[in-house]
């Protein structure tokens, strides 16, 4: 059998903590909640990881052996220590992918990832429903879906959303209240690709929804490192014969 994809799921785990109704819909953390779910395909293994962790539980060679880290945060952004993102940073340009969730867009690894202010959004929260529509039918993310995903309630974000021009725009959201929204980005960093996903607002069982769980794994699935050439920097003999300046004269 072919090696299997070694993600860890990364989640701040505070609402959670604090919040019963969070704690209600997921008692094992949301973490918990989107490694089980990624555990039942069988060509995925998965770890988890959370902020009060020692080094927020991707000290060691934890980063080493993941191939697509998962990024749920929220209220404590901040928190995250700057050495531990810039190690996440340097392994996504090595190749590591990145799957950014929700309100882990304002995150400090998502922030750095983008280059602009990706906090800024504009967002309610009234519980009203989101359509997300497949804007790109051939895409790897949106196998097995169907045109639209709906989601009966949600916490609305809506455009402006200052990130830089998607490299592909997989996504995009309607709201009940009348805003859209870039819902799914992709980009790469040097050797690493990341993907951005909007759904998964703590107080809605979000992450238990059949479809979003599909989007999860196939992001999984396509932001995984690829086995690609070591390219050589720096100055370089030439390939050919070439006969320089100095011979033709
Ligand atoms: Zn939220």
């Amino acid at each position: 059998m072919a090696k299997k994809i070694r993600v860890t799921v990364w989640n701040e785990y505070r609402h959670e903590k604090r919040n019963e109704k969070v704690a209600q819909i997921y008692p094992k953390g949301i973490h918990g909640a989107i490694a089980e779910f990624l555990q039942k395909y069988p060509d995925i293994e998965t770890r988890t990881a959370t902020l009060d962790e020692p080094d927020h539980g991707l000290g060691g060679d934890v980063l080493d052996d993941t191939d697509v880290l998962i990024w749920w945060g929220h209220t404590a952004h901040e928190e995250v220590k700057d050495e531990i993102v810039n190690k996440v940073y340097n392994r996504i340009l090595d190749g590591m992918g990145l799957i950014v969730l929700h309100s882990g867009h304002a995150s400090k690894i998502f922030r750095k990832v983008c280059g602009t202010n990706s906090d800024q959004l504009r967002w309610r929260e009234i519980g009203e429903m989101e359509r997300i529509w497949v804007i790109e039918p051939g895409h790897p993310i949106v196998e097995g879906l169907d045109e639209y995903i709906e989601i009966p309630h949600v916490e609305m974000y809506g455009e402006r959303f200052d990130i830089p021009a998607p490299e592909t725009l997989v996504f995009i959201s309607w709201f009940e209240g009348g805003e859209v929204f870039r819902s799914g980005c992709c980009y790469t960093r040097g050797k690493g690709k990341i993907f951005y996903f909007r759904p998964g607002h703590e107080t809605f069982p979000i992450y238990h929804q059949k479809e979003i769980q599909r989007v999860i794994y196939n992001a999984v699935r396509w932001a995984k490192p690829v086995d690609g050439p070591k390219p050589i920097f720096g100055n370089v003999e030439p390939l050919e014969n070439i006969r320089g300046e100095q011979e033709l004269s």
